[in-house]
């Protein structure tokens, strides 16, 4: 989860350049390693990741309405209402930075965001169609990647005790931060999250599954590999073999 992505970049470097990203969603469960593989993409194609996750946090953080609406549901991982979601990601996409693609992590959860989605992007003049990478990941690695994922507030490295530990027990290596572990990624948590996630957002995965466009990428491997098979399989689609 942390630490590998200057060699993640340097193997996909020669590659991407290939096509226009366009829209790209990253789906899967909690802890398939959405965000980091985001990061790669983002730095590999030079547009934006938008994480909904850290998009309400940031709300949460500064206490704005949404933000005040969002943090009890958030506290354990349920999901915000999809009207707030919609509307937060259209503000995001209104933005200059997502002409040329973007990658959405962490949404579209439900099947109505999909459609929300869908129909807004079909509304934007010129925009290349959806591409959706669903990353996989088998259930005990799940769970060992979200109770064992450790944070730094200052540098926002992410560290895991049992696979990615920082040299010294609870404090970051870069900066010497004691590190934070979210309120989400309990054990407890992380049940009731898996059981949102197969009950809400696995038919999102059907849904562009059955619209074409679609890859799966197993999530397990180095994230340079993930990330280069991602950037294959995005390239294959755009170029509509
Ligand atoms: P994440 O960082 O993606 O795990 O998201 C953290 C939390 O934010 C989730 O557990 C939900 O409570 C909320 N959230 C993020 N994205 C969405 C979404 N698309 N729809 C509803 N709630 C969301």
């Amino acid at each position: 989860m942390a630490g590998t992505s200057s060699s993640a970049t340097s193997v996909a470097s020669h590659l991407g350049h290939a096509v226009t990203p366009g829209p790209i969603l990253l789906l899967g469960a909690p802890g398939v390693g959405k965000g980091t593989q985001a990061k790669e993409l983002m730095r590999l194609w030079e547009i934006p990741q938008i994480s909904t996750g850290d998009l309400l946090r940031a709300n949460v953080a500064e206490g704005t309405e949404l933000g005040r609406a969002a943090r009890e549901i958030m506290q354990c991982g349920n999901l915000v209402p999809d009207d707030l979601v919609n509307q937060m990601v259209a503000v995001r996409l209104n933005q200059p930075d997502t002409r040329n693609g973007f990658i959405l992590d962490g949404f579209p959860r439900t099947l109505p965001q999909a459609h929300w989605l869908d129909s807004q992007l079909a509304a934007r003049p010129g925009a290349l169609p959806i591409v959706a990478i669903s990353l996989q990941v088998d259930y005990n690695l799940l769970l060992r990647r979200i109770t064992g994922r450790r944070n730094c507030p200052v540098c926002q490295r992410i560290y895991n005790v049992f696979l990615q530990p920082p040299k010294r027990d609870g404090f970051c290596d870069v900066d010497g931060a004691e590190l934070v572990q979210r309120a989400d990624d309990t054990e407890a948590c992380f049940q009731g999250r898996i059981g949102n996630y197969q009950s809400l957002t696995a038919p999102v995965i059907d849904h562009y599954r059955s619209l074409g466009r679609f890859a799966e990428v197993r999530g397990d491997q180095e994230i340079a590999t993930v990330a280069a098979e991602v950037v294959h399989a995005v390239e294959r689609m755009r170029a509509g073999a």
